[in-house]
Formats: C-alpha cells, structure tokens, sequence
C-alpha cells in the first residue's frame, strides 16, 4: 500500500508551459557566460554534455569547473514567481484528498521550493522537502541521492511512490523498490529518456489519483 509521495517540484507540480523553467534555464546560461567564462557558441553544448554525464548543469560545473554551487543557485532561483505561478485550486483540492504524507524531492534550493509551494497555495501539504543541500549537491539521478532520502523517510521504500516529469529519475528509485509515476507533459524527447522505468505515466498532476487507486 502507498502510504507516502515523493513529487518532483518543477515541471510537476506546475505545467511546463507556466513558463518558469525557460526563465531558470535561461539564468544558467547567463551565469555560464557572465560567470564561469563559458563562451556564448559553446554554452548549449556544455549544458547538453554536463547533463548527459553528470545529471545537472550544476552538477558538472561544481565537479569540472569548481564553481560555487549556493551563488549559482542563488542567482539561477532569483525570479518573481508571481509572474508565472498562482495558486491552484485544483491542485490544492487534490491534495487534500490524498490521505498519503507528501513530500518534495527536487534539485533545487528548499527556500526556492517553499517560494514555489507558497505561489501555487500548497504549502501546508509537504511535510519535507528534499532539497539539493539534502543530498549534499549529488542531484536527481544519482543513486546516492535517493538512499539518503530513502533512509530519512517513515516508510518502507515499496510504501513510497514517486513523481517526476524526467522519466530518467524515477530509475533509482525503482532500483529502491518505490513505485514511480512519469509525469509526460511536456512532449521533451529529452524528458521521456529511460520512461520504461515508470509503473505509471499520467499526463497532468491531477490525475495522481487514478494511479493509486
Ligand atoms: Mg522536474
């Protein structure tokens, strides 16, 4: 029996099309550039490598480039939710009808997760959230990441189910014995690699429901 959620924040639990995500991405180049030195013509391709090989921009500039990951975070986070999120009725009805406990799992900051939840009008309902310092910068997918959740949380792992819009996280936990939900909204190839590690795939947070039923 599902007794505990783990959702993934962005992209999840707003659709991508709030147009959030385009603005953080947006900030990472800008730091890539302005900061670390990275030339314009080369920005996208080191972005594509890091995230093939290491998980997450940040990841592969913490680990090639010595950046520091909290002024990165810091500046990539910087942005006035309330031009892209408001709260959810929706979504906050959903929520309280889940009897499950909830957390979040994301590889972002938790102040910026908190800013987010607030925005959207569903704070109250997270008991955690699992942040990018929680797992020491070792981001979604690194297996080690989701072990140090695993071990934090109140349930077995096969009473845990996940959620995330990029298909290739829910692999280790999986490997963990949770259940995992893909959420396929935003039609990115890049978000649907390694899907057939879902149990389940919905196409919008709303329908959570109907896979544990
Ligand atoms: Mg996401």
């Amino acid at each position: 029996m599902i007794r505990y959620i783990l959702f993934d924040l962005d992209d999840t639990l707003y659709p991508t099309s709030a147009g959030l995500m385009h603005e953080i991405s947006a900030r990472m180049s800008e730091y890539m550039i302005e900061q670390v030195g990275i030339s314009p013509k080369e920005v996208d391709h080191v972005r594509r490598d890091y995230w093939a090989r290491y998980g997450t921009t940040l990841r592969g500039l913490y680990i090639e480039r010595h950046i520091d990951a909290q002024a990165f975070l810091d500046y990539v986070h910087d942005i006035d939710l309330v031009k892209y999120l408001h709260p959810d009725a929706r979504l906050d009805a959903m929520l309280a009808a889940l009897s499950q406990q909830k957390s979040i799992f994301t590889n972002a900051p938790a102040d910026y997760a908190r800013r987010v939840l607030r925005a959207l009008g569903v704070e109250k309902y997270f008991a955690e959230i699992f942040d990018i310092n929680f797992i020491a910068y070792e981001s979604k997918p690194t297996p080690s990441a989701y072990s140090k959740v695993a071990a934090a949380l109140p349930v077995r792992a096969d009473e845990c189910l996940m959620i995330d819009d990029t298909a290739r996280n829910l692999a280790p936990a999986k490997a963990l014995g949770m259940q995992t939900v893909w959420l396929d909204g935003n039609d990115n190839p890049r978000a649907a690699e390694g899907s057939d590690s879902a149990d389940f795939v919905i196409r919008t947070i709303y329908d959570v429901p109907t896979v544990l039923q």
